[in-house]
């Protein structure tokens, strides 16, 4: 065999070396090769390589066992027979086939509809978003010693409490993310772990990392640019092209139903990614080669809290006797508000595609029974949300004309039905997914508490958490 033939073979997991490093193949796209040895990556193309190695080294041989032990073989799938857990505070949505994912330059997207939603959410359960937080000393009555605890307030601005714009963006696009087959915007780019290979990021299936590049960019990146908070952004004008901008959502508040005190509430104890069983697939870890990322994580509603009054907040609630059985230094008490609150906020948009804008509709309003969720306490079935889109409106075609901006009434319907017909198809997985997670009836029941006992973990350490749509075991 040539060294032309060898490296034509190479494939994922396969083992090369040269200039003194021993590298494994962890990706492969025709001509070129994604490269890793320990912490180091490096992405390289099939010409470039065998100049290198004509110089340099030889390809080393591995058998398809060590290849197997490295990156798992082909049949490891889903055990339908292993232990798994359902009723945990989040899930993932499957991240879609990834032989679909369209991308295109952003000028081929420049569409004719300008203006904005005037939008209301109101929240079903609780509804937290931190604003001020301060220190009080709570004394120990059985050592008498003093510690800190934390009270915190809801975020306000004016007279107004508010849910931040980038917190109902933010679950907007995770939405827009799945059911246009985009790339995941949402997951960490740094090693959870030390002694660990790869980041969460680097488990993300090639096809689903996020896009780099202003010529080839995915439908979610297309309507909201990016972030810029991606250190790997090649091409800084991604982060300034967006086309869909929200206001904070507002409540003015006189009229907000709040708590009339600090409630003490049980620390917010969310497991870490680390948590491999729960987080990647198929016995992955971030030591193994060929492990991926479960998919996009969303949060369940908790049946027992929608509209629920003060009874309902008592599996969530920190219990004692006096102050300081309740106030420790490891939770929080909260000021937040109580379910149905009317807040108003806006989304503006302009020269978004029809295309674009059903699918933006969409993910505001949903359907019914399926609700959003936002601020903070998601596990503890807190910020789960209607909005309601109350005027639509469309630059109007004779804006140039006239002096102020005037606006024409859209029609809602017409940009639903483009968007339901291309996108909202039952036969993918994840969409299926998304609604089931999104919807107030579920199987599962927080009533007694939201995770698992402390010692649940070690007790069962076999357990996978199951998939959206398997039945309870
Ligand atoms: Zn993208």
């Amino acid at each position: 065999m040539t060294l032309e033939e060898k490296i034509a073979e190479l494939k994922v997991g396969d083992k090369i070396k040269f200039e003194g490093q021993e590298y494994i193949v962890i990706n492969r796209k025709r001509n070129k090769l994604d490269l890793k040895a320990g912490t180091l990556s490096r992405k390289i193309s099939v010409e470039e390589l065998i100049e290198k190695l004509k110089n340099l080294a030889k390809v080393e041989e591995v058998s398809q066992e060590e290849i197997a032990k490295i990156v798992g073989s082909e049949e490891e799938k889903e055990d339908p027979n292993r232990k798994t857990y359902k009723n945990y505070p989040y899930n993932f949505v499957f991240l879609g086939d990834k032989n679909k994912v369209e991308r295109k330059p952003y000028s081929d997207s420049i569409g004719n509809n300008s203006g904005k939603l005037i939008c209301s959410l109101v929240n079903k359960t609780p509804i937290f978003t931190n604003g001020k937080t301060k220190k009080i000393d709570v004394k120990d009555e059985r050592n008498g010693k003093t510690y800190k605890h934390s009270l915190e307030d809801f975020l306000e601005d004016n007279g107004k409490y508010l849910v931040t714009s980038s917190s109902l963006k933010g679950e907007i696009r995770n939405i827009i993310e799945i059911i246009t087959n985009s790339c995941i915007k949402n997951v960490e780019s740094e090693k959870l772990n030390r002694k660990d290979f790869y980041t969460p990021l680097e488990l993300v299936p090639e096809e689903f990392r996020p896009c780099k590049n202003i010529e080839n960019l995915c439908f979610a990146c297309r309507m909201f640019g990016s972030t810029g908070d991606q250190k790997s952004v090649e091409d800084e004008n991604i982060s300034c092209i967006g086309k869909v901008y929200f206001t904070d959502a507002t409540i003015d508040k006189k009229k907000a139903k709040i708590v009339a005190d600090y409630v003490p509430l049980k620390a917010l104890g969310t497991p870490h990614p680390t948590f491999t069983r729960f987080y990647l697939k198929d016995r992955g870890s971030y030591k193994k080669e060929g492990s991926t990322i479960r998919g996009r994580k969303f949060y369940w509603h908790h049946r027992d809290k929608i509209n629920g009054n003060e009874n309902s907040l008592n599996s969530i609630r920190m219990k004692g006797k006096n102050e300081s059985d309740k106030r420790k230094k490891f939770n929080a008490s909260l000021k937040f508000l109580k379910p149905d609150n009317k807040f108003e906020f806006e989304v503006s948009f302009k020269n978004l595609t029809d295309e674009e804008l059903g699918v933006l509709i969409y993910s505001l309003e949903l359907e019914d029974n399926l609700l959003h969720k936002f601020g903070k306490a998601k596990a503890f079935g807190f910020g789960s949300s209607k909005i309601t889109i109350e005027k639509f409106l469309l630059d109007s075609k004779d804006k140039y004309r006239s002096f102020t901006k005037t606006y024409d009434e859209g029609n809602k319907e017409k940009y639903l039905k483009i968007a339901k017909d291309k996108y909202l198809d039952e036969n993918r997985k994840e969409i299926r997914e998304l609604k089931a997670i999104l919807n107030i009836v579920n199987d599962l029941d927080f009533s007694n508490s939201p995770f698992p006992d402390i010692n649940w973990f070690s007790k069962n350490k076999d357990v996978y958490l199951a998939e959206i749509l398997e039945k309870v075991k």
